[in-house]
């Protein structure tokens, strides 16, 4: 199981106190009131000693940042967004620009449906609406009582029915439809590092780069050369894994993942 999701932007908390849970079991859908960075700043105000969700997907609302997945926790570990529900669920908080009742914008669903194929790859649950909180899939926050003291509405009525009419058909539409597609591709392109002549894996290595706000690439003509490596290591950085330099599995399924600003 991965732990971060590739098309995240990685976001941790400080130092680790959250205990591990093993692998979730429901991926849990919240709104919350205002913006991605605001939610972010209010995280990490008390690091992984307050409050947290797993992720957070900001809206057009969100300057730059419509459809952007932030990642502050370990798929393995504890959140505290959803009460009884935080012992075995991963939760996703959706921003609304601080506009109650407003449904998920065009890119907002696309990044949901991704993140939710990814998650159910990673954990074997199936893309379906859970009927109990002790069921398998996805849910959202004002479901159970067992997930929501309070009796607030969360994610909302409009989002909702997003998730029971678009989320989830999809994405039980690509599981059905096999394998993971990033995957076949990553197995079939080759490593390449520092002094890699130009050619079509080249020419794809730099357009991915270039795709993913690395202009300095300018062309996608031409070899494995400085520039290229220097923006390879920025995207290791980015991503959290190993800062090599060299272009293997990983890194291709960072680069091929849709584009996230
Ligand atoms: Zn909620």
């Amino acid at each position: 199981m991965q732990l971060w999701y590739p098309g995240a932007a990685r976001k941790p908390l400080g130092t680790q106190t959250e205990p591990k849970i093993g692998t979730p079991r429901v991926l849990i859908f919240h709104t919350m009131s205002g913006y991605l960075a605001g939610t972010d700043s209010w995280f990490r105000r008390d690091g992984y000693a307050g409050t947290e969700s797993h992720f957070g997907v900001g809206g057009s609302w969100d300057k730059g940042l419509d459809g952007a997945v932030w990642q502050w926790q370990a798929l393995d570990r504890k959140a505290d967004a959803q009460y009884g529900g935080n012992a075995y669920a991963t939760s996703v908080e959706t921003s609304d620009g601080a506009k109650s009742g407003v449904p998920w914008t065009a890119k907002q669903l696309e990044a949901l449906i991704d993140l939710g194929e990814w998650w159910c790859r990673q954990t074997g649950n199936p893309a379906k609406l859970v009927t109990s909180s002790s069921g398998r899939g996805f849910g959202y926050h004002s479901q159970f009582a067992a997930w929501n003291r309070s009796g607030h509405v969360c994610p909302g009525t409009a989002r909702v029915k997003q998730l029971k009419e678009r989320v989830i058909p999809e994405v039980a539409r690509r599981l059905a439809s096999g394998s993971d597609p990033t995957e076949a591709i990553v197995k079939k392109l080759p490593t390449l590092a520092r002094g890699a002549k130009p050619g079509e894996d080249m020419q794809t290595l730099r357009a991915l780069l270039l795709a993913r706000s690395h202009p300095e690439v300018k062309t996608i003509e031409g070899g494995f050369d400085d520039v290229v490596e220097k923006a390879v290591r920025a995207l290791q950085q980015w991503g959290g894994i190993k800062e090599d330099g060299v272009v293997g599995e990983a890194t291709w399924r960072i680069l091929l993942l849709r584009e996230r600003k």
